[in-house]
């Protein structure tokens, strides 16, 4: 569902509408019992189907593994991310990460946990942020994620040093966004053997894939990524 609220009183329109406890977070209808939606527009949801069978790339409906995977095998085992980048869940997203909305937040661990399916997890590693952009920000929604994932799932959640602060990766090619993010970070004490990496959106998976060399480097055998949505390159 679409809403029809231009300018700038759309975020707060937004807020609003999620604030309502019974009401759909998206077209205000009833909800499904103990939801935060109603059924129609969870299936209207940019849902990601198929793509690739390691790094979630979309691969335009198809299930595979894609081609810099099978060239250049990623340090984690899998990508969970139930969503695309698009629509409402974009909006969604970045009201969380922007705004700082805990609304947004909720309703995306909602949605994520609704799609994620059994969890193997022993610990929860969320993505850190560097020192000075975390004093900047004032929130890091990898590990607001993580916490609130690790109560709904029962699961501790470990912490990673970010050594290296990388600003944008915006401009940098695939093979620099890699390099770049190289020995990025170290791990604050030992880890299970297998572990859920926390991240909002998965791009090219460089900062995801520097954070899951480290958690080997710790101890973990088995690295799954857990992402609320995934862009495509294509896209990015
Ligand atoms: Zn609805
Ligand atoms: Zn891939």
């Amino acid at each position: 569902m679409q809403f029809n609220v231009a300018g700038p009183l759309a975020a707060l329109e937004r807020a609003l509408h999620r604030a309502m406890p019974g009401y759909c977070a998206f077209c205000l209808g009833k909800t499904a019992p103990g939801k935060s939606w109603c059924l129609p527009c969870y299936r209207e949801l940019a849902w990601h189907l198929g793509g690739c069978r390691v790094c979630a790339e979309p691969l335009g409906g198809r299930t595979a593994i894609c081609r810099h995977c099978r060239e250049h095998p990623p340090a984690f085992d899998r990508v969970q991310a139930p969503l695309l980048y698009r629509g409402a869940v974009t909006r969604l997203v970045q009201d969380f990460k922007f705004q700082a909305s805990p609304r947004a937040g909720i309703l995306l661990c909602e949605l994520f946990v609704s799609a994620l399916g059994p969890c193997d997890a022993q610990a929860l590693l969320p993505v850190p942020l560097h020192p000075d952009r975390a004093r900047e920000r004032g929130f890091n929604q990898s590990q607001w994620l993580a916490e609130r994932l690790g109560s709904r799932l029962q699961l501790p959640v470990a912490q990673a040093l970010r050594r290296v602060d990388t600003p944008s990766q915006r401009a940098l090619s695939r093979p620099a966004r890699f390099a770049n993010m190289d020995e990025a970070f170290t791990l604050l004490g030992a880890l299970p053997a297998r572990v859920a990496i926390v991240d909002d959106v998965v791009t090219t998976g460089a900062t995801v894939n520097a954070l899951a060399r480290a958690a080997r480097r710790a101890g973990a055998r088995r690295v799954t990524i857990y992402a609320l949505a995934r862009t495509s390159l294509a896209l990015s």
